[in-house]
């Protein structure tokens, strides 16, 4: 979804938009699978040469966990508030913005792109480390399979003699 934001009227433009288009791998590398592809609506206004648009969004995703490497389903929604200017030296006027607004984004040649920018948006808001639940066991040391709770793997006959020693120490 790209706007020029010369269409952007005064009394400012409402949008909708699903990027069916993003894969896995655009939002992050925690996403294996995209289940509701990532959609928003936003009103976008505009001010001379900067835009604001703001509204919320919505994505359908499959993580992976970071312990045990299994799928999560993950649903993510939100609001955004975002600010876009023209690249630096595409508008000489524009010298100082650098770093003073945090949702600051460029466009290039008189167009916004929307879609990439929602993509952006969703990596930031997506877990770094997802897990399937605060106590995934993991993957087995021994055969790098799943753990399940409550079922011995191969680590668990045959404990490690560092384990076996704290365990001592502290029924002493
Ligand atoms: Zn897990
Ligand atoms: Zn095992």
């Amino acid at each position: 979804m790209k706007v020029e934001v010369n269409d952007i009227q005064p009394e400012g433009l409402t949008v909708s938009f699903t990027d069916g288009a993003a894969a896995p791998g655009d939002l992050g590398p925690q996403v294996e699978a995209i289940t509701e592809p990532p959609r928003a609506e936003l009103r976008l206004e505009r001010l001379d040469e900067l835009v604001t648009a703001q509204g919320s969004y919505a994505a359908g995703l499959v993580l992976s966990c970071s312990r045990c490497l299994g799928p999560m389903p993950f649903s993510l929604e939100g609001e955004v508030d975002w600010s876009f200017r023209p690249l630096p030296g595409e508008a000489p006027d524009e010298q100082h913005l650098a770093g003073e607004e945090m949702d600051l984004s460029f466009y290039r040649d008189g167009v916004i792109d929307l879609a990439q920018a929602l993509r952006d948006e969703l990596g930031l808001a997506l877990p770094m480390a997802p897990l399937c639940r605060t106590d995934c066991p993991g993957l087995c040391p021994v055969c790098g399979k799943p753990l399940q709770e409550g079922r011995a793997c191969c680590a668990s006959d045959n404990v490690d003699p560092r384990w076996a020693k704290l365990a001592q120490l502290k029924k002493e």
